[in-house]
Parts: C-alpha cells; sequence; structure tokens
C-alpha cells in the first residue's frame, strides 16, 4: 500500500487537469485504481455513487490542498482504533471502505506538506518537501517558470504602456 500522503497525491491527480483526462470516469475504472493500490478487494465492484462520491472526495482534496499554500470532506464512516497507536479505519469495506481510507489518509503526519500547483491551469497534487515549506509550484522548470515570465510580461507590458502614456503627455 502507497504511504498515506502518496496515496492522496496520486488520488488527486487521477484528474489530470491540464489534459483534461480522467483515470476515474466510470465505476469500473474506480473499482480497478483501488484494486491495484491494495485498497479494495478483487470482488469489489462500485457503483455510479461510489463513483460521485469519489470525485466529490477527490474535488475535496483539492480544495483542501489548495489551502495548503498559507486550512471539508464528504462524510465517510470512519472509526479510531487502537493497535498500539490510535489510528482511523474505514468503517465499512468495499469501495465506498477504500473510499474512506483516502480520507483517513488525511490524518497521515505529511499532510499539511500536500498542496496543488498554484499554477491554475495545472493544479497537479505535490507533497512539498521542502524545508520550509514554501513550495508553491509542482515543478519549478514548468509551472514555476510560467507564472514568472507571465509576471515578467505583465510588468513589461505595464512599463511600456506607461512610457506611451508619458509620451502622450509631453
Ligand atoms: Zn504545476
Amino acid at each position: 500500500m502507497p504511504a498515506p500522503a502518496e496515496l492522496v497525491r496520486d488520488f488527486v491527480n487521477t484528474l489530470d487537469v491540464e489534459c483534461d483526462t480522467d483515470e476515474l470516469s466510470s465505476p469500473a475504472e474506480l473499482a480497478l485504481w483501488l484494486r491495484e493500490r491494495g485498497l479494495a478487494g478483487p470482488l469489489d465492484r462500485a457503483t455510479d455513487d461510489d463513483l460521485a462520491t469519489a470525485l466529490a472526495l477527490r474535488e475535496a482534496l483539492r480544495a483542501t490542498l489548495r489551502t495548503h499554500h498559507d486550512q471539508a470532506l464528504p462524510v465517510l464512516p470512519l472509526r479510531v482504533v487502537v493497535d498500539p497507536l490510535p489510528r482511523l479505519v474505514p468503517v465499512e469495506s468495499g469501495v465506498r471502505g477504500a473510499l474512506a481510507m483516502i480520507a483517513a489518509a488525511v490524518a497521515d503526519a505529511s499532510w499539511d506538506r500536500l498542496k496543488v500547483c498554484a499554477e491554475i491551469t495545472c493544479q497537479w497534487a505535490f507533497i512539498d518537501v521542502s524545508k520550509n515549506r514554501s513550495r508553491s509550484w509542482c515543478s519549478m522548470r514548468v509551472c514555476g517558470n510560467r507564472t514568472k515570465t507571465r509576471a515578467y510580461r505583465a510588468r513589461k507590458q505595464g512599463s511600456r504602456r506607461l512610457q506611451a502614456s508619458n509620451t502622450d503627455t509631453v
């Protein structure tokens, strides 16, 4: 099973915002995704309702991760067990139980290091491993540069406009 933070990151990233591709576009794909990660069994089938819950959970997680740059989830049945340390486990098994496990992963210590890329066209989930937790973008090379180039262009245009208006008044 993947580490909790990686599980949340990968689940959020099943929707690629930039390419508009969705790994969870049917109940069967959801069940397969959960099975591949050891969260659901081979006999677990997902329903349309399960898929709707999964997508609501995914977008709630993305929205919450967005707030980690500067701190609601659908209700899924979890209870605390102590074995020997307290942890959250799903009340149900099957697909709903598997989705509850992803929700429970937010209780992991690295939860507040999970963010979504600040570049609005990207929104890829990533784990901020920087010492001061200051990372804004999934990748400096791609999204960091993209944002900075845009800011630079805006500044340049602004100063050009300023020059133009200066000439006007002369
Ligand atoms: Zn990005």
